[in-house]
């Protein structure tokens, strides 16, 4: 089905104002060919583009909608908030709220700095390690993104990767050259580059389930490894939290996986659908910061009280609701329906969920870094997709990220999606 008319003119028209028409890669659909739709508005699981198409939303703004959109205690927070006024550039309520809750449900964290976005968390964690350790290389995995700042934009994941960039221009050699990349769930190239540089690494930074190659999950042992490894070498370990932090667990994967980084990066759902993130862990790292320590760290609009509030109000509908558990349930119910399907129509594609956090690869091979998941067939995925969204149901426009489930997606709307799914299926 062609876009909507409307949605057509105004792609057309941001074409000529915006590079490629959209202020993020990944929007523009490029992997899976077709241009993107405009969102009108959206409520609960469902958002309705500006020519009053209805699609069932499996992105939830790429993470943060864990209450689905436009929840009304998070509507509700940001108005009462904003009549308050809604930037100050002073310290306010909020930031201690944030920061308190923050430090009790993860308990790695013992003080942590607000910023806003995912990107400035990551960027400001890598240069805090650096600070602390004194050393300049840092160690990342092929397919893991975390954000665009120059030392993480080497073999990253998300839209980088499906853009075929996942080395940028524009990021001098000299900052590519501190970046080493290895695959993820490899032991023994993590022990060989220790052995090798143990003594220069400032700090491994990782997504400890990775969801920007699709969804992979550490093989039994893996974290522990890295944490053991980074340990007995004197560089620090940083947990990207940012997609799965708040998401999986009140303590993120670091509570599932009982290990504890030294740092970790948070994002999307602690914001509500506003532009936050934080950064924090072991109260004597966290001190080196400006003004107390010689890193510096800034930002105008850090700490917004519109924005925290709106995170604080999320975070505590979440616990009212007893989401996680709710969540739980939810992926369960796709995960049964999604695993019939598969076993009706004989296909052998692999699933893997943890939580609310779902990926379908078209591949037969399990997978467990980013090289099994390019095994997956590109151009079933592609027409997979465009069946879906045609029938009502929006998946990420990409084989290489994750789907969520919100707390407002019913029993009703994961039984339709998988209907849908299960004709895509059949079409292939
Ligand atoms: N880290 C991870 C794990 C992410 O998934 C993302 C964004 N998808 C980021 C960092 C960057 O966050 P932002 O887009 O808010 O800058």
């Amino acid at each position: 089905m062609p876009n909507g008319p409307l949605s057509t003119k105004l792609f057309d028209l941001a074409k000529q104002y915006i590079p490629g028409g959209v202020n993020s890669p990944v929007r523009a659909f490029r992997n899976v060919g077709g241009d993107p739709f405009f969102v009108k508005r959206a409520k609960g699981c469902r958002i309705y583009d500006v020519d009053d198409r209805c699609m069932i939303d499996y992105v939830g703004t790429w993470g943060p909608a864990i209450l689905g959109h436009a929840p009304i205690p998070v509507i509700e927070a940001i108005h009462n908030a904003a009549k308050e006024g809604v930037s100050f550039g002073i310290p306010n309520l909020y930031e201690v709220e944030m920061a308190r809750t923050i430090c009790e449900w993860v308990p790695s964290i013992q003080k942590v700095r607000m910023v806003s976005s995912g990107t400035e968390a990551t960027m400001s964690a890598i240069r805090l390690a650096r600070g602390f350790t004194g050393r300049e290389r840092l160690v990342k995995f092929d397919g893991c993104y975390h954000g665009h700042s120059d030392s993480l934009l080497v073999a990253a994941g998300s839209g980088a990767l499906t853009h075929g960039n996942p080395d940028s221009a524009g990021v001098p050699k000299a900052f590519a050259e501190l970046t080493s990349v290895l695959p993820f769930n490899d032991e023994a190239a993590l022990e060989e580059l220790f052995e090798k540089q143990g003594h220069e690494i400032a700090c491994v930074i990782v997504e400890p389930y990775p969801a920007n190659a699709g969804l992979i999950l550490p093989k039994p042992g893996f974290l522990q490894k890295l944490r053991d490894i980074t340990a007995k070498h004197g560089a620090l370990l940083i947990f990207d939290e940012v997609m799965t932090g708040f998401r999986l667990a009140r303590g993120g994967v670091q509570e599932l996986e009982k290990i504890t980084p030294d740092l970790t990066c948070l994002g999307k759902v602690i914001g509500g659908g506003l532009p936050v993130g934080a950064f924090g862990g072991r109260a004597d790292i966290m001190d080196k910061l400006a003004p107390v320590g010689p890193v510096y760290q800034a930002g105008t609009l850090s700490g917004s009280p519109v924005a925290l509030a709106a995170g604080l109000a999320q975070l505590r509908e979440l616990e009212k609701k007893n989401g996680y558990a709710l969540l739980e349930n939810l992926g369960q119910i796709m995960e049964d329906a999604v695993l019939e399907v598969l076993k009706k129509k004989g296909l052998n594609y692999r699933w893997y969920r943890r939580g609310s956090m779902f990926c379908l690869f078209f591949t037969e091979k399990e997978v467990h870094n980013l090289q099994d998941a390019k095994t997956s067939d590109l151009a079933a995925f592609r027409k997979f997709f465009h069946h879906c969204l045609d029938n009502g149901v929006y998946f990420a426009p990409s084989q290489f990220e994750t789907g969520f489930i919100s707390m407002a997606h019913s029993r009703d709307d994961l039984e339709q999606t998988a209907e849908v799914a299960a004709a895509a299926l059949a079409a292939l």
